[in-house]
């Protein structure tokens, strides 16, 4: 035996010895790459085996300074990978074509695939012997719930884009003095919705809408629901929404001015782009980041006559330089002016957690992200606020005003809370089998009774897919994230106005406009992203870590009282 056998024999035992007590392990030296070193170059051919093979397989790294490299590299490569895939879904919402739709398929099925490897990667790190930051790190790759089977991730992805499609290039069609005319759900029949009161309109476009998108629709969904389940099995876990349009309806004081300042924002020459300008402002004076220049180059604010596309308000982040951008068919009206600002609440996160890791670019939770823009509407859309900025002139400081406004609010609000539950019930039911294919539409209506108290204008049946015409459940979003978002905008509102040293007014008149004192606190939680377990956000924001409901109950205090008053004649319910 020459020399260098025996130098190579005793590290090969060396390196065994090191890595014999592997369930023990808590920190070591020895690594997946030392094992294949050793044995492809160190040892003669003869004693290759001296790592055996079983050895390779307790070999779980459990040194930090690689786990964190392969988190550096992990992350820079996600941003690239995670940019590219939002580049084509961009392209194909923004221009809706055979095209688009197979690259955007495309490129979503490669994130997935390189997401799925690298989750199965990750396995051979033990998170639990690391710090915090990579433990987290780690837990949030494996929520990730890409189903293992490349031909279910493929469908996967096309039926996500088939329904996605179906959604958002429906439309209801009528004769209009004798030419067929077809209307897209946004903005078209959104306006009848928000301002017909003829009831065989509205009749039409509800059931034209569901008709165009629902019943081809249905069979998909099933299908993808089976094959989501299967990936969240894998790794083992698994509309009617806003009510302000009927607000002339039950306006409690109707003689008092309306406060929707849809005729103003035209009577002054309002556009899309102004209004984006204005709400851009009510960031900038609290000291957050104007937009950027890539945002008004590449936005999409208007709809685009010479081409199908998705509607529906979304906020974009490229993830490089900040390339954040929004995609919505503006109109000029009082609910798109709240949308303008909440959406840029979105752009807002997005440019503030840009400095941090890319698995934490993201809300604290779901919910954090979508109440930063309506917190920062709940003080741009006081009546005092409109009035600074003259948009709302004739408003009298007067409780019935006041009632009418805060009516007005809750209807935006308060139903929202209802539809998030029951949204998310019907959904988890779905998942978990509990409804099943043939039943998804009487449930549906069962549950819109039962938690909205809302029943369907003509008979439905189960070859109608109503669930099939709300977004959310189209581009498969948990409601829960809004449900949150509307208890928590409220806290973040209370303890922003404290902040901007509002300590007195009730909370429903405070406005943060101008306070940097209320810009750095919002600033400190949004830079955040989701480094840290949600509560610590909510402690950076307001002091305490839970959710909690009594600020909402405050800033609705005055309606409550009012509605208890109205309500005593009133027999409740459905
Ligand atoms: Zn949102």
């Amino acid at each position: 035996m020459t020399r260098s056998w025996i130098l190579c024999l005793v590290f090969c035992v060396l390196v065994v010895e090191t890595a014999k007590p592997a369930s023990q392990l808590q920190r070591s030296t020895v690594t997946e790459g030392m094992v294949k070193v050793v044995n492809t170059f160190c040892c003669p051919r003869r004693l290759r085996c001296c790592i055996p093979d079983k050895r390779v397989a307790i070999d779980k790294s459990v040194d930090e300074i690689e786990a964190r490299m392969w988190l550096r590299l992990y992350n820079a490569e996600l941003r690239k990978r995670a940019a590219s895939a939002a580049e084509a879904s961009w392209a194909h919402s923004t221009n809706m074509n055979p095209t688009t739709a197979a690259a955007a398929i495309r490129a979503s099925s490669q994130l997935k695939k390189w997401k799925l490897k690298k989750r199965k990667e990750a396995k051979r790190f033990t998170p639990a012997a690391y710090s915090e930051d990579l433990r987290r790190q780690f837990w949030l790759i494996s929520l990730d719930g890409t189903p293992e089977d490349s031909n279910d991730l493929r469908q996967m992805s096309k039926l996500k884009n088939d329904i996605e499609t179906l959604y958002s290039t429906g439309k209801a069609c009528r004769d209009e003095n004798e030419d067929e005319v077809c209307h897209p759900l946004e903005p078209d029949l959104e306006r009848i919705f928000a301002t017909s009161r003829d009831y065989n309109e509205l009749q039409w476009a509800w059931l034209g809408f569901r008709d165009a998108v629902g019943p081809a629709m249905r069979e998909k969904f099933a299908r993808l629901v089976e094959l989501k389940n299967s990936g969240a099995q894998e790794h083992g876990n698994i509309w009617a929404k806003w009510w302000g349009n009927i607000y002339s309806l039950v306006a409690p004081y109707p003689d008092q001015p309306d406060m929707n300042v849809t005729s103003v924002l035209l009577e002054k020459g309002y556009d899309p782009l102004r209004m984006f300008k204005t709400a851009e402002e009510f960031f900038t004076s609290i000291g957050l980041r104007e937009l950027p220049e890539v945002f008004w180059e590449k936005s999409m604010i208007v709809r685009p006559d010479d081409r199908e596309v998705s509607c529906h308000p979304t906020s974009w982040d490229f993830h490089h330089q900040s390339d954040v951008r929004v995609k919505m068919c503006t109109e000029v009206n009082h609910e798109y002016l709240e949308t303008v600002h909440h959406e840029l609440g979105h752009i807002q996160y997005f440019l503030q957690y840009e400095d941090q890791p890319m698995l934490y670019r993201d809300g604290a939770n779901p919910g954090f992200h979508e109440a930063v823009g309506d917190t920062i509407a709940l003080s741009a859309m006081t009546p005092g606020h409109l009035r600074t900025v003259g948009l709302l002139e004739d408003w009298p400081d007067s409780h019935e005003s006041e009632i009418n406004f805060l009516l007005r609010q809750a209807l935006d609000k308060i139903p929202a809370l209802a539809m998030g539950l029951m949204i998310d019930t019907w959904q988890s039911r779905v998942f978990s089998g509990k409804i099943t294919a043939d039943e998804y539409n009487r449930e549906w209506w069962k549950l819109r009774l039962e938690y909205q108290g809302l029943s369907p204008p003509v008979q439905r049946t189960e070859e109608d897919f109503d669930a099939g015409s709300k977004f959310h459940i189209v581009y498969g979003f948990a409601m829960m994230r809004y449900f949150v978002s509307y208890i928590i905008q409220f806290q973040f509102h209370e303890s922003l106005c404290r902040e901007a040293g509002y300590l007195q007014g009730p909370l429903h008149k405070c406005d943060i406009y101008g306070s940097s004192e209320a810009g750095d606190r919002l600033r400190e939680m949004l830079r955040m992203g989701q480094s840290q377990p949600w509560p610590e956000a909510m402690r950076a924001m307001t002091g305490q870590s839970k959710m909690a409901t009594s600020a909402i109950l405050e800033y609705f205090q005055p309606l409550m009282k009012w509605l208890r008053e109205q309500n005593k004649k009133e027999s409740l319910g459905w």
